[in-house]
């Protein structure tokens, strides 16, 4: 014969279901209240609503320096020393017109990283570029203006070429890119490519700019140069390319008449 307790629904194990019964419910209620505080006032809610986003910080890098990625070199801003180099030049692993070792294929490192992302990620949209110019020393700068002045004249040469120590190529931060089969290299043809429409809509996302702009002549002193990216970093050239801005009228310095 069983014994009387063991039976279900026996009065000490009813007692026992109602007891666990009850500290379920106490328990449930604990973290209903618990869940409802933290929705409340939880980690998901900010203080205070945010909505408009904070100035862009135009003093991050000095614009004087000649190694800063912000540095501002034109006619009227030269480079210091006049005859700088800078000390961390390579070759970027990417399409060359002339040998690796040659000093014009180096760029900045910085510079030579964002160029190789920028080549790389243009060759997935299925087009290809090559490194035309990068890196031209103070001396190499003084017998390319010279022999642009023999060719065409001063008044031409100084339109389309810097005098030494106020060329952007001598702080290895700007290249000359060119498609890779040799279409309209440095030319102004350059813009209607292919290559040349990928790159004004994409340059900015690896930190480069279009220096020389249709239509700001005067106020970068140089006529329209397509071909012509200058690596600043991808916060600037984002920045710039949102407001339309050269670097002179961004950061607000003097324009530079183009017959200056
Ligand atoms: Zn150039």
């Amino acid at each position: 014969m069983q014994d009387e307790t063991n039976l279900p629904g026996a009065p000490k194990h009813r007692a026992r279901r109602i007891l666990i019964g009850l500290i379920v419910l106490g328990l449930l209620g604990v973290g209903g209240y618990v869940l409802t505080h933290q929705s409340k006032k939880g980690p998901h809610q900010p203080a205070t609503a945010s909505t408009t986003p904070p100035a862009f910080n135009k003093k991050q890098y000095s614009l004087d320096k000649s190694s800063s990625i912000w540095v501002v070199v034109n006619k009227g801003r030269a480079l210091a020393p006049i005859d700088y180099a800078p000390t961390n030049l390579m070759a970027p692993n990417v399409p060359l017109r002339l040998p690796k070792t040659d000093p014009e294929m180096q760029m900045n490192a910085d510079a030579a990283h964002a160029l190789e992302s920028l080549f790389a990620a243009a060759q997935a949209d299925g087009l290809k570029f090559k490194l035309s110019s990068g890196y031209r020393s103070y001396k190499e700068q003084i017998a390319l203006f010279s022999q642009y002045a023999a060719q065409q004249g001063q008044a031409s040469a100084n339109r389309e070429s810097a005098h030494a120590g106020h060329s952007e190529h001598q702080t290895g931060l700007a290249a000359d890119v060119a498609p890779a089969d040799g279409r309209c290299v440095v030319q102004q043809c350059f813009a209607n490519t292919a290559e040349g429409k990928w790159l004004v809509i994409n340059a900015a996302t690896f930190g480069f700019v279009i220096r020389y702009q249709a239509g700001k002549e005067n106020v970068t002193g140089y006529e329209y140069e397509p071909w012509h990216i200058r690596f600043v970093g991808q916060a600037l050239a984002s920045e710039l390319k949102k407001t339309g801005q050269t670097m002179e009228e961004f950061f607000s310095l003097p324009a530079i008449p183009l017959d200056s």
